[in-house]
């Protein structure tokens, strides 16, 4: 007798990339080289280095820097400090950069980075000295045109300004298109730290429109509250829709007449950053969360939110994804036949990485233009990239996911072929 083998679904961040990257291929003609090429990251690095602690101890931390690909430009992608970051969660997170950067057009490959790290723990002065110490480390692999760091989960403009700051000390001449997401004073962008969130508004209005749903008294719920998830939740109630619930690590807030956000950040920056107890909502889990009844559901925290477990729970009719990775594969199966519209993390959070791209093109210029302008160029490149990927979806006949990696796959392996191989 044979029983059969029950099948595990692929949470490792690296093999769920592969299996997107595997389905994507079906729909292009790609050697069976060229498409072990694009499965494997061109360059690791891996690094053990020692911080000193407030109390003068030594710490030892380990961190990541993969570049996935260099076929369309330099690599780009950014850097998150996080207790769970893993090697394999890198080498997901930049290969989904190289699709990213080629479905928005932006002369770039993909990286990633991130260092092993719980930064709460740190002390201001000890997140300084390990972000140094790490970018110093960074420096062999890294430059302006060969690979840009960039913010991620739990990095922002300042850590950004230090490691601009130690390239460009270690280098001895200025180099601020070293990073981007830096402060404005120091070479940064006008709109970069709103930029993912107000992609995910520009998308998800758009995705609306599409449906026919009316954008005003649209009920949106976020999952996560830092920098992706607060501002698109800033954002989509700024355009006239109901934000109803949010959440971070703390656990979630509901409430069904609509959040005030702007009173929701209020509350968390006298709360330790953190959503918990503020007094007009219910508390909720975050599982309840996503289960919620709504119109846009916006997964802005982590990977693997929404898996085979809970995507028949899920009564969104738009997901937009304002994290990298928050659907696994048989997730995305199971909302595209339940007529859910997913907009996939490399065109739903890549207003990022484009204001980014922005950014260096002003570092390149040393001539800076004004927030109207950043933000008037996001919204053609974020529509321009929508667009593509729904008209796509309806000509294939796929989701919206598979529409974007056929584009995005289809650019980098068109430039390969152009390129060819050296030496
Ligand atoms: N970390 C962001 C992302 O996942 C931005 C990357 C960048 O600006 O280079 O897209």
């Amino acid at each position: 007798m044979t029983t059969a083998t029950p099948t595990v679904e692929a949470t490792n961040p690296f093999e769920v990339a592969q299996q997107q990257l595997n389905r994507a291929l079906q729909y292009l003609e790609v050697s069976p080289g060229i498409a072990e090429f694009l499965r494997r990251p061109k360059r690791e690095l891996s690094v053990n280095f020692p911080v000193r602690m407030d109390n003068g101890d030594i710490r030892m931390f380990t961190g990541y820097r993969v570049q996935h690909s260099t076929v369309r430009g330099p690599a780009k992608g950014g850097i998150r400090y996080h207790p769970q970051v893993s090697m394999d969660e890198v080498r997901a997170l930049a290969m989904w950069m190289t699709w990213k950067c080629s479905l928005m057009n932006l002369p770039y490959g993909g990286a990633k980075g991130g260092v092993i790290v719980d930064p709460r723990e740190l002390s201001p002065t000890e997140l300084e000295r390990m972000t140094r110490r790490f970018a110093y480390e960074l420096i062999p692999v890294i430059g302006p045109d060969g690979d840009i760091p960039a913010p991620d989960v739990n990095t922002n403009a300042q850590i950004m300004a230090w490691m601009m700051d130690t390239y460009t000390m270690t280098l001895g001449h200025n180099a601020p298109g070293i990073v981007t997401g830096k402060p404005v004073q120091v070479g940064g962008s006008l709109g970069r730290r709103e930029a993912t969130g107000r992609g995910v508004m520009y998308t998800t209005v758009r995705a609306l429109k599409h449906l026919g749903i009316p954008v005003k008294g649209a009920r949106v719920v976020v999952q996560g509250f830092g920098n992706v998830g607060s501002v698109a939740a800033q954002q989509l109630q700024q355009q006239g829709a109901r934000v109803i619930a949010v959440s971070d690590v703390s656990g979630g807030i509901y409430n069904p007449n609509g959040l005030d956000i702007d009173d929701v950040l209020k509350y968390a920056g006298g709360h330790g950053r953190l959503v918990a107890g503020y007094p007009e909502a219910d508390a909720i889990t975050n599982e309840e969360l996503l289960a919620l009844e709504c119109d846009v559901l916006v997964p802005a925290a982590l990977e693997n939110q929404i898996t085979a477990a809970n995507a028949a729970d899920i009564k969104a009719k738009i997901v937009a994804e304002g994290a990298n990775g928050p659907t696994t594969p048989e997730a995305d199966d199971i909302l595209h036949e339940r007529g859910i519209m997913v907009i996939p993390d490399i065109l739903c959070n890549a207003g990022g990485v484009t204001v980014s791209y922005l950014e260096w093109v002003q570092n390149r210029q040393s001539f800076f233009w004004t927030e109207e302008e950043v933000n008037t160029r996001l919204e053609r490149m974020m529509d321009e990239s929508f667009h593509a990927v729904l008209d796509t979806a309806e000509n294939v006949g796929v989701d919206m996911r598979m529409a974007a990696y056929i584009l995005a796959v289809k650019r980098v392996v068109d430039v390969l072929q152009l390129r060819g191989f050296y030496p």
